[in-house]
């Protein structure tokens, strides 16, 4: 699939922030939580598209990126529209059998 043209240029302040404490684990490695600023630059985009989008009903229960075809969970969130959008996935913190590191 090619880039799209940036079509819409108008962004409103505030609303299109992200908020910097989403985790995010790589699918199938549930052991390698990071937080959303550390995707990488393709996925980080991805994800916000997903997050800002506006339409749709159902969430999803992973973020897969158009550019480099990895899969992300989200395994925690503060941010509404995030949690609005994606289903969470508890890491291993949540089961709190994990031995603090
Ligand atoms: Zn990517």
């Amino acid at each position: 699939m090619v880039e799209r043209a940036s079509n819409t240029k108008r962004r409103r302040k505030g609303r299109s922030a992200l908020r910097p404490d989403t985790a995010l684990v790589p699918v199938g490695e549930p052991e390698r939580e990071i937080y959303v600023w550390s995707l990488p630059g393709c996925c980080l985009r991805s994800f916000k598209e997903a997050v800002l989008a506006e339409a749709g009903d159902r969430r999803r229960l992973e973020l897969e990126c158009a550019s480099c075809g990895r899969s992300w969970r989200v395994t925690s969130s503060l941010d509404e529209r995030v949690l609005d959008r994606f289903v969470t996935h508890g890491g291993p913190r949540v089961g709190g059998s994990y031995p603090a590191a």
